[in-house]
């Protein structure tokens, strides 16, 4: 995170600093504190000459009151506030497009970056659990996605760029927002319980700003949420996998899709590079790494239900196998096709037939319920009609069709 303030105190000594204020002017360019993690924040406040608990107090009103106004920070001095408002702003990405579904569900499209710029989509889903009412929300870390997963509509726009931390944790910052914007400040609460890093991209190739931005959703001056309610997903950057290990503590979604190298060669390209064994192993590294007190209890298992593809009987007994040393919980996803998909959603009856498999052999299976669907905020269709840039969509489909072709001319 880049900090662009153009005074510091740096340079006066002790006393200077306790009798004279830094001037400071106003900047073309404000600096957007709303990415920024503690300790860049005091860093941000020490460097104008302030004591470093400012920045707790301005967190407290960033991300659980939602106060963009630094004048109605009340317990901030006049002159600070007014000296805040010259050189800084707190700023979400510019929402485009929302939607909410009579299901609870809501969505909302971003737009990152300048002018035109590109856009992002985030999707919160409503559920009920032991523990009441939950609200889990879908965040993105990169506009498109480089690793062309071949049942993924995001993977077909490509790679354009990163998000940066104010653009992640911006999207958390809306989500609770859209809940508070007409209650007064000081009857604001946090309102969404589980964030899953499950949106547009792969959050394992953003590392660093995805990790300060789950390190503001687990601390208590932003949104002081529970470890085991932030969830990174991957589709399998091993390497990155292990320095997740040694840097936070939250839970770890794998998407699977595949019981094997050769189908998963096919599905998600990745595992040409980091093939299944080096991801089961990486796996129970990561869950070895600290004892019962952590997040790290189970792996989840995210498995997309592509008819005839990947969900037939032996699929479900290859991956009882592969799973059979990694402690996991499954989740079927039922497949949302999107214009151009090469594949179909499974029947019901071959999900419930694929979790009865798994149950019978003792894993924790459940089948995602499918939601949203009036909105299109279903996984996979990410940013509504997704222009398929690199045409990944027809060539996949050439390859099925040569493929069925060999298949009838061996008979
Ligand atoms: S499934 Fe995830 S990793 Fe694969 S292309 Fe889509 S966004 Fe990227």
């Amino acid at each position: 995170m880049s900090s662009a303030v153009v005074v510091s105190s740096e340079n006066l000594d002790e006393k200077q600093q306790s009798v004279s204020m830094p001037v400071v002017h106003a900047v073309e360019k404000k600096v957007n504190l709303l990415g920024m993690s503690r300790a860049e924040l005091e860093k941000f406040f020490e460097d104008l000459g302030e004591k470093k608990f400012r920045a707790g107090q301005v967190m407290k009103w960033m991300h659980q009151y939602f106060v963009t106004d630094f004048a109605e920070m009340s317990n901030i001095s006049g002159k600070l506030r007014e000296k805040l408002e010259k050189i800084c702003e707190i700023k979400a990405p510019e929402v485009v497009h929302r939607n909410y579904s009579k299901d609870g569900t809501r969505k909302w499209v971003f737009r990152v970056g300048d002018g035109e710029g590109s856009l992002v989509e985030t999707v919160l889903i409503p559920a009920e659990d032991k523990t009441g009412a939950r609200k889990t929300l879908c965040i993105s870390s990169q506009v498109g996605c480089a690793l062309d997963c071949s049942f993924c509509s995001t993977g077909k726009q490509g790679f354009q760029r990163d998000l940066t931390p104010a653009e992640i944790i911006g999207q958390l910052w809306m989500a609770n927002y859209s809940y508070m914007e007409d209650v007064p400040v000081a009857e604001r609460e946090r309102t969404v319980t589980n964030v899953v890093m499950m949106g547009m991209g792969e959050p394992l190739l953003n590392y660093d700003a995805v990790l300060s931005s789950m390190q503001l959703m687990l601390d208590d001056f932003a949104y002081g949420m529970s470890k085991r309610r932030v969830t990174l997903s991957t589709s399998g950057v091993v390497p990155k996998i292990d320095q997740l290990a040694q840097d936070i503590d939250v839970a770890l979604a794998i998407s699977l899709h595949a019981p094997n190298d050769e189908l998963r060669n096919e599905l998600v390209p990745i595992n040409k590079k980091y093939p299944l064994q080096q991801l089961i192993a990486a796996c129970q590294r990561y869950l070895a790494k600290d004892g019962n007190e952590s997040s790290r209890r189970h792996v989840t298992i995210e498995y997309v239900m592509l008819d005839g593809v990947n969900d037939k009987p032996e699929h479900a007994q290859q991956l009882l196998k592969l799973l059979k040393n990694l402690p996991s919980k499954i989740n079927l996803i039922p497949f949302n096709p999107f214009p151009h998909a090469p594949y179909g959603r499974s029947s019901r009856n071959r999900i419930i037939a694929f979790q009865k498999t798994l149950s019978d052999a003792g894993f924790v299976c459940t089948i995602r319920q499918t939601r949203g669907d009036d909105i299109d905020a279903a996984c996979g269709q990410l940013v509504g009609q997704v222009a398929d840039r690199t045409r990944r969509a027809e060539q996949w489909k050439k390859k099925v069709a040569q493929r069925q072709e060999i298949l009838r001319t061996q008979g």
